[in-house]
Protein backbone atom coordinates (compact mmCIF):
# COMPACT_ATOMS: atom_id res chain seq x y z
CA UNK A 1 0.00 0.00 0.00
CA UNK A 2 3.11 2.25 0.88
CA UNK A 3 3.84 1.42 -2.58
CA UNK A 4 1.33 3.13 -4.48
CA UNK A 5 1.33 6.38 -2.21
CA UNK A 6 5.12 6.97 -3.53
CA UNK A 7 5.59 9.39 -5.86
CA UNK A 8 6.70 8.43 -9.44
CA UNK A 9 9.97 10.42 -8.93
CA UNK A 10 10.55 9.08 -5.32
CA UNK A 11 10.37 5.11 -7.06
CA UNK A 12 12.63 6.81 -10.00
CA UNK A 13 15.37 8.09 -7.39
CA UNK A 14 14.93 4.24 -5.63
CA UNK A 15 15.34 2.24 -8.58
CA UNK A 16 18.48 4.85 -9.75
CA UNK A 17 19.79 4.11 -6.40
CA UNK A 18 19.09 -0.21 -6.60
CA UNK A 19 20.47 -0.09 -10.14
CA UNK A 20 24.07 1.80 -8.64
CA UNK A 21 24.27 -0.67 -6.06
CA UNK A 22 23.89 -3.30 -8.80
CA UNK A 23 27.02 -2.05 -11.00
CA UNK A 24 29.05 -1.12 -7.96
CA UNK A 25 28.76 -5.23 -7.10
CA UNK A 26 28.70 -6.17 -10.61
CA UNK A 27 31.96 -3.59 -10.97
CA UNK A 28 33.91 -5.33 -7.96
CA UNK A 29 32.90 -8.87 -9.25
CA UNK A 30 34.15 -8.20 -12.61
CA UNK A 31 37.77 -6.15 -11.20
CA UNK A 32 40.56 -6.83 -13.53
CA UNK A 33 42.59 -7.34 -10.29
CA UNK A 34 40.37 -9.35 -8.22
CA UNK A 35 42.09 -12.35 -8.11
CA UNK A 36 45.20 -14.25 -8.65
CA UNK A 37 46.70 -15.55 -11.90
CA UNK A 38 43.40 -17.57 -12.57
CA UNK A 39 41.24 -14.72 -12.08
CA UNK A 40 40.03 -15.69 -9.10
CA UNK A 41 40.53 -14.84 -5.19
CA UNK A 42 39.80 -16.70 -2.10
CA UNK A 43 36.89 -15.56 -0.51
CA UNK A 44 35.62 -15.38 2.97
CA UNK A 45 32.64 -18.10 3.42
CA UNK A 46 30.06 -19.61 5.69
CA UNK A 47 31.24 -22.15 7.99
CA UNK A 48 28.31 -23.45 10.75
CA UNK A 49 28.45 -24.41 14.13
CA UNK A 50 28.40 -28.37 15.12
CA UNK A 51 25.56 -28.99 16.49
CA UNK A 52 25.59 -33.03 17.45
CA UNK A 53 23.85 -35.16 14.91
CA UNK A 54 20.32 -36.70 16.06
CA UNK A 55 20.26 -40.24 16.84
CA UNK A 56 17.69 -42.35 16.82
CA UNK A 57 16.78 -45.90 18.76
CA UNK A 58 17.21 -48.99 16.66
CA UNK A 59 12.96 -48.92 16.54
CA UNK A 60 12.93 -46.18 14.18
CA UNK A 61 13.38 -47.44 10.54
CA UNK A 62 16.16 -46.05 8.07
CA UNK A 63 13.05 -44.54 5.81
CA UNK A 64 11.77 -42.72 9.29
CA UNK A 65 15.25 -41.26 10.32
CA UNK A 66 15.84 -39.83 6.62
CA UNK A 67 12.03 -38.28 6.82
CA UNK A 68 12.45 -36.87 9.89
CA UNK A 69 16.23 -35.29 9.45
CA UNK A 70 14.97 -33.65 6.10
CA UNK A 71 12.08 -31.62 8.26
CA UNK A 72 13.22 -31.57 11.94
CA UNK A 73 15.08 -28.23 11.68
CA UNK A 74 12.39 -26.69 9.47
CA UNK A 75 9.78 -24.31 11.43
CA UNK A 76 6.33 -24.51 11.11
CA UNK A 77 4.72 -22.54 8.47
CA UNK A 78 3.42 -19.62 9.76
CA UNK A 79 5.88 -18.91 12.24
CA UNK A 80 7.04 -15.30 12.64
CA UNK A 81 10.94 -15.10 13.37
CA UNK A 82 11.32 -12.36 15.04
CA UNK A 83 15.16 -10.96 14.79
CA UNK A 84 17.47 -9.01 16.50
CA UNK A 85 20.86 -6.81 15.79
CA UNK A 86 23.00 -6.19 18.56
CA UNK A 87 23.79 -2.95 18.74
CA UNK A 88 26.51 -2.62 21.42
CA UNK A 89 29.81 -4.50 22.21
CA UNK A 90 32.10 -6.57 19.94
CA UNK A 91 29.07 -7.98 18.19
CA UNK A 92 27.32 -4.81 16.79
CA UNK A 93 27.73 -3.93 13.70
CA UNK A 94 27.65 -1.00 11.33
CA UNK A 95 23.61 0.72 10.19
CA UNK A 96 25.19 -0.14 6.42
CA UNK A 97 26.01 -3.86 7.75
CA UNK A 98 22.45 -4.11 9.52
CA UNK A 99 20.66 -2.91 6.07
CA UNK A 100 22.28 -5.30 3.83
CA UNK A 101 20.95 -8.15 5.75
CA UNK A 102 17.48 -6.51 6.12
CA UNK A 103 17.70 -6.37 2.33
CA UNK A 104 18.33 -10.19 2.76
CA UNK A 105 15.06 -10.99 4.91
CA UNK A 106 13.21 -8.85 2.13
CA UNK A 107 14.70 -11.36 -0.90
CA UNK A 108 13.24 -14.22 0.79
CA UNK A 109 9.66 -11.97 2.42
CA UNK A 110 9.25 -11.06 -1.22
CA UNK A 111 8.52 -14.32 -2.23
CA UNK A 112 5.40 -14.24 -0.55
CA UNK A 113 6.47 -17.49 1.63
CA UNK A 114 4.19 -18.38 5.21
CA UNK A 115 7.06 -17.31 7.10
CA UNK A 116 7.22 -14.10 8.86
CA UNK A 117 10.27 -11.43 9.45
CA UNK A 118 10.31 -8.87 12.15
CA UNK A 119 13.27 -6.65 13.42
CA UNK A 120 12.68 -6.62 17.24
CA UNK A 121 14.86 -4.07 19.61
CA UNK A 122 14.34 -6.19 22.47
CA UNK A 123 16.35 -9.01 22.66
CA UNK A 124 14.03 -11.25 24.95
CA UNK A 125 11.54 -10.93 21.73
CA UNK A 126 14.01 -12.57 19.52
CA UNK A 127 14.90 -15.96 18.38
CA UNK A 128 16.83 -14.57 16.09
CA UNK A 129 20.17 -12.76 17.03
CA UNK A 130 22.16 -11.20 14.70
CA UNK A 131 26.14 -10.30 15.33
CA UNK A 132 29.00 -8.89 12.76
CA UNK A 133 31.61 -10.13 15.54
CA UNK A 134 34.98 -9.46 13.10
CA UNK A 135 36.55 -12.43 12.01
CA UNK A 136 34.66 -14.85 13.70
CA UNK A 137 33.43 -16.14 9.72
CA UNK A 138 30.10 -16.09 8.49
CA UNK A 139 27.32 -18.50 10.14
CA UNK A 140 23.77 -19.44 11.22
CA UNK A 141 22.04 -22.60 13.19
CA UNK A 142 20.09 -24.52 11.24
CA UNK A 143 16.61 -23.87 11.72
CA UNK A 144 14.87 -24.74 14.98
CA UNK A 145 18.47 -25.24 16.10
CA UNK A 146 18.57 -21.37 16.66
CA UNK A 147 15.51 -21.71 19.27
CA UNK A 148 18.02 -24.32 21.33
CA UNK A 149 20.77 -21.70 22.13
CA UNK A 150 20.36 -20.84 25.28
CA UNK A 151 20.57 -17.24 27.03
CA UNK A 152 19.65 -14.14 25.35
CA UNK A 153 23.30 -13.21 25.19
CA UNK A 154 24.07 -15.90 22.64
CA UNK A 155 24.41 -15.08 18.60
CA UNK A 156 22.03 -17.45 16.09
CA UNK A 157 23.70 -15.57 13.18
CA UNK A 158 27.09 -13.72 12.68
CA UNK A 159 28.49 -11.65 10.19
CA UNK A 160 32.50 -11.95 10.41
CA UNK A 161 33.53 -9.24 7.16
CA UNK A 162 32.06 -6.34 5.81
CA UNK A 163 29.61 -7.41 3.89
CA UNK A 164 29.17 -4.24 2.05
CA UNK A 165 32.71 -4.44 0.36
CA UNK A 166 31.58 -8.27 -0.52
CA UNK A 167 31.46 -8.71 -4.19
CA UNK A 168 28.49 -11.41 -3.58
CA UNK A 169 26.44 -8.52 -2.31
CA UNK A 170 23.42 -9.29 -0.26
CA UNK A 171 23.50 -13.09 -1.15
CA UNK A 172 25.98 -13.57 1.79
CA UNK A 173 23.31 -12.78 3.97
CA UNK A 174 20.59 -14.53 1.92
CA UNK A 175 22.99 -17.81 2.57
CA UNK A 176 23.08 -16.94 6.26
CA UNK A 177 19.16 -16.78 6.34
CA UNK A 178 18.67 -19.83 4.16
CA UNK A 179 20.06 -21.74 6.56
CA UNK A 180 17.80 -20.27 9.37
CA UNK A 181 15.18 -21.13 6.84
CA UNK A 182 16.41 -24.87 8.12
CA UNK A 183 18.74 -25.10 4.68
CA UNK A 184 21.59 -27.24 4.97
CA UNK A 185 24.96 -26.64 2.39
CA UNK A 186 23.95 -27.56 -0.93
CA UNK A 187 27.58 -28.73 -2.12
CA UNK A 188 27.19 -31.53 0.69
CA UNK A 189 24.22 -32.91 -1.08
CA UNK A 190 24.98 -36.64 -0.88
CA UNK A 191 23.51 -36.84 -4.45
CA UNK A 192 25.78 -33.91 -6.12
CA UNK A 193 28.48 -37.05 -7.41
CA UNK A 194 31.19 -34.71 -6.20
CA UNK A 195 34.72 -36.36 -6.03
CA UNK A 196 37.17 -33.38 -4.05
CA UNK A 197 40.61 -33.37 -4.12
CA UNK A 198 40.90 -33.75 -1.00
CA UNK A 199 43.74 -32.29 0.34
CA UNK A 200 43.84 -28.96 -2.32
CA UNK A 201 40.83 -28.54 -0.87
CA UNK A 202 41.99 -28.97 3.10
CA UNK A 203 44.62 -26.27 1.45
CA UNK A 204 42.26 -23.98 0.54
CA UNK A 205 40.06 -23.37 2.89
CA UNK A 206 43.03 -23.54 5.32
CA UNK A 207 44.61 -20.59 3.84
CA UNK A 208 43.78 -17.18 3.47
CA UNK A 209 41.28 -15.57 4.63
CA UNK A 210 38.95 -18.23 5.85
CA UNK A 211 42.25 -20.15 7.88
CA UNK A 212 40.07 -23.29 8.77
CA UNK A 213 41.47 -26.16 10.73
CA UNK A 214 40.76 -29.27 8.61
CA UNK A 215 37.63 -30.34 10.86
CA UNK A 216 35.90 -27.24 9.99
CA UNK A 217 36.58 -27.85 6.24
CA UNK A 218 35.15 -31.15 6.97
CA UNK A 219 32.29 -30.18 8.50
CA UNK A 220 31.14 -27.98 6.07
CA UNK A 221 32.77 -28.96 2.94
CA UNK A 222 33.74 -32.32 2.36
CA UNK A 223 31.43 -34.17 4.42
CA UNK A 224 28.36 -35.49 3.05
CA UNK A 225 24.91 -34.79 4.37
CA UNK A 226 23.20 -37.92 5.39
CA UNK A 227 20.05 -38.87 3.03
CA UNK A 228 17.10 -37.07 3.82
CA UNK A 229 18.72 -33.81 5.38
CA UNK A 230 18.92 -32.66 1.46
CA UNK A 231 14.97 -33.90 -0.62
CA UNK A 232 15.32 -36.16 -2.87
CA UNK A 233 18.65 -36.39 -6.16
CA UNK A 234 18.37 -32.88 -7.10
CA UNK A 235 21.52 -31.36 -6.64
CA UNK A 236 21.51 -27.81 -7.63
CA UNK A 237 24.87 -26.37 -8.16
CA UNK A 238 23.36 -23.04 -8.45
CA UNK A 239 21.46 -22.75 -5.00
CA UNK A 240 22.27 -19.67 -2.81
CA UNK A 241 23.35 -22.38 -0.23
CA UNK A 242 26.13 -23.31 -2.48
CA UNK A 243 29.65 -22.09 -2.36
CA UNK A 244 31.44 -21.40 -4.77
CA UNK A 245 34.66 -22.96 -5.82
CA UNK A 246 37.58 -22.67 -7.67
CA UNK A 247 39.66 -24.73 -10.13
CA UNK A 248 41.60 -27.44 -8.65
CA UNK A 249 39.25 -28.73 -5.71
CA UNK A 250 36.57 -30.65 -8.35
CA UNK A 251 37.70 -33.97 -9.94
CA UNK A 252 34.06 -35.01 -10.83
CA UNK A 253 31.87 -34.14 -12.49
CA UNK A 254 34.25 -33.36 -14.85
CA UNK A 255 32.74 -30.28 -15.84
CA UNK A 256 33.91 -28.35 -12.64
CA UNK A 257 37.39 -29.20 -12.49
CA UNK A 258 37.70 -25.73 -13.84
CA UNK A 259 36.29 -24.70 -10.58
CA UNK A 260 32.26 -23.85 -9.52
CA UNK A 261 30.51 -20.73 -9.40
CA UNK A 262 26.88 -20.61 -8.22
CA UNK A 263 24.64 -18.03 -10.20
CA UNK A 264 23.92 -14.52 -7.97
CA UNK A 265 21.01 -14.97 -6.11
CA UNK A 266 18.45 -17.65 -5.75
CA UNK A 267 17.77 -20.42 -7.97
CA UNK A 268 14.76 -21.97 -9.71
CA UNK A 269 15.38 -24.83 -7.42
CA UNK A 270 15.64 -22.09 -4.01
CA UNK A 271 12.46 -20.82 -4.79
CA UNK A 272 10.88 -23.96 -5.32
CA UNK A 273 12.05 -25.50 -2.16
CA UNK A 274 11.56 -22.77 0.07
CA UNK A 275 7.90 -22.32 -1.10
CA UNK A 276 7.32 -26.18 -1.01
CA UNK A 277 8.08 -25.82 2.81
CA UNK A 278 6.27 -22.42 3.83
CA UNK A 279 3.78 -21.76 1.10
CA UNK A 280 1.64 -18.38 1.57
CA UNK A 281 -0.89 -18.72 4.16
CA UNK A 282 -4.62 -17.37 4.79
CA UNK A 283 -5.59 -18.41 8.09
CA UNK A 284 -9.04 -16.84 7.86
CA UNK A 285 -9.96 -19.31 5.38
CA UNK A 286 -8.51 -22.28 7.75
CA UNK A 287 -11.44 -24.48 8.70
CA UNK A 288 -12.67 -24.98 12.34
CA UNK A 289 -11.94 -27.81 14.27
CA UNK A 290 -14.32 -28.43 17.14
CA UNK A 291 -13.83 -29.88 20.21
CA UNK A 292 -14.15 -33.60 20.78
CA UNK A 293 -14.81 -34.33 17.10
CA UNK A 294 -11.90 -36.14 15.39
CA UNK A 295 -10.20 -34.62 12.48
CA UNK A 296 -8.29 -36.84 9.99
CA UNK A 297 -5.61 -35.17 8.59
CA UNK A 298 -4.44 -36.72 5.47
CA UNK A 299 -1.18 -35.34 4.87
CA UNK A 300 2.16 -36.31 2.98
CA UNK A 301 5.25 -36.09 4.87
CA UNK A 302 6.15 -32.56 4.88
CA UNK A 303 2.91 -31.31 4.68
CA UNK A 304 1.11 -28.90 6.94
CA UNK A 305 -2.76 -28.33 7.98
CA UNK A 306 -3.64 -25.23 9.56
CA UNK A 307 -6.55 -25.27 11.92
CA UNK A 308 -8.81 -22.55 13.63
CA UNK A 309 -9.84 -22.76 17.25
CA UNK A 310 -12.08 -20.44 19.16
CA UNK A 311 -13.10 -21.96 22.33
CA UNK A 312 -16.65 -21.50 23.66
CA UNK A 313 -15.25 -20.86 27.29
CA UNK A 314 -12.65 -20.56 29.03
CA UNK A 315 -10.54 -23.40 30.38
CA UNK A 316 -7.66 -25.96 30.79
CA UNK A 317 -7.38 -28.19 27.02
CA UNK A 318 -5.90 -30.46 25.83
CA UNK A 319 -5.25 -31.14 22.13
CA UNK A 320 -3.84 -34.16 20.76
CA UNK A 321 -2.61 -35.86 17.49
CA UNK A 322 -3.58 -39.64 16.96
CA UNK A 323 -2.32 -42.53 14.95
CA UNK A 324 1.32 -43.89 14.62
CA UNK A 325 2.97 -40.86 13.40
CA UNK A 326 5.51 -38.36 13.28
CA UNK A 327 4.49 -34.60 13.56
CA UNK A 328 5.31 -31.21 14.53
CA UNK A 329 2.18 -29.13 16.36
CA UNK A 330 2.08 -26.01 17.36
CA UNK A 331 -0.42 -23.39 18.63
CA UNK A 332 -0.41 -19.57 17.85
CA UNK A 333 -2.99 -16.89 19.99
CA UNK A 334 -4.04 -14.25 18.42
CA UNK A 335 -3.06 -10.79 19.98
CA UNK A 336 -4.07 -7.56 18.38
CA UNK A 337 -4.28 -9.32 14.77
CA UNK A 338 -0.60 -11.16 15.12
CA UNK A 339 -0.35 -14.55 15.64
CA UNK A 340 2.05 -15.42 18.38
CA UNK A 341 3.41 -18.82 19.32
CA UNK A 342 1.79 -19.98 22.40
CA UNK A 343 2.46 -23.69 22.87
CA UNK A 344 4.25 -27.00 20.81
CA UNK A 345 4.80 -30.51 20.73
CA UNK A 346 7.12 -33.07 18.41
CA UNK A 347 6.75 -36.20 18.86
CA UNK A 348 9.23 -37.36 15.59
CA UNK A 349 11.21 -40.47 16.45
CA UNK A 350 9.26 -41.69 19.48
CA UNK A 351 6.43 -43.78 20.39
CA UNK A 352 4.18 -40.88 21.83
CA UNK A 353 1.58 -38.54 20.31
CA UNK A 354 2.14 -34.74 20.29
CA UNK A 355 0.25 -33.35 22.87
CA UNK A 356 -0.51 -29.82 24.33
CA UNK A 357 -1.96 -28.89 27.26
CA UNK A 358 -2.83 -25.42 26.89
CA UNK A 359 -5.30 -22.79 28.94
CA UNK A 360 -7.47 -21.62 26.39
CA UNK A 361 -9.78 -18.30 26.32
CA UNK A 362 -13.14 -17.91 25.69
CA UNK A 363 -13.93 -15.36 22.68
CA UNK A 364 -9.96 -15.47 21.77
CA UNK A 365 -8.83 -17.17 18.49
CA UNK A 366 -6.27 -19.95 18.07
CA UNK A 367 -4.19 -21.20 14.90
CA UNK A 368 -3.34 -24.89 14.87
CA UNK A 369 -0.62 -26.03 12.39
CA UNK A 370 0.46 -29.40 12.01
CA UNK A 371 3.25 -30.50 9.90
CA UNK A 372 3.70 -34.27 9.42
CA UNK A 373 7.16 -36.14 9.15
CA UNK A 374 5.46 -39.34 8.65
CA UNK A 375 2.80 -42.29 9.12
CA UNK A 376 5.05 -44.90 10.44
CA UNK A 377 3.06 -47.73 11.56
CA UNK A 378 -0.86 -46.64 10.25
CA UNK A 379 -2.01 -44.77 7.23
CA UNK A 380 -3.64 -41.58 8.71
CA UNK A 381 -3.13 -39.23 10.91
CA UNK A 382 -6.18 -37.20 13.33
CA UNK A 383 -6.16 -34.25 15.49
CA UNK A 384 -8.92 -33.56 18.40
CA UNK A 385 -9.44 -31.45 21.44
CA UNK A 386 -11.19 -31.80 24.32
ZN1 LIG B 1 26.51 -21.67 4.89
Amino acid sequence: MAEKNKSLAQQVDELAARLKKLETRLGKANAPDAGSEKGEEAVSLCALPEVPERTFGTEVSAHRARLIRWIDKKWVNGTRLHYYFFDSGSYAGGSDQQEMVREGFEVWRSLGIGIAFEEVSNIADAEIRIGFLSGDGAWSYLGRDAIDIPGQHERTMNFGWDLTRDPRGVDTPVHEIGHTLGFPHEHQNPFSGIVWDEEAVYAYFGGSPNHWPRETTFHNVLRKLPAGEVEGSAWDPDSIMHYGFPAGLIIEPEAYREGLRPALGLSDHDIAEVRRFYPALEDARNARLEPFRLEFLTLAPGEQKNFNITPQSTNDYTIQTFGRSDTVMVLFEEVDGQLNYADGDDDSGTRQNAQINVRLQQGRRYVLRIRLYLNYASDNTAVMWW
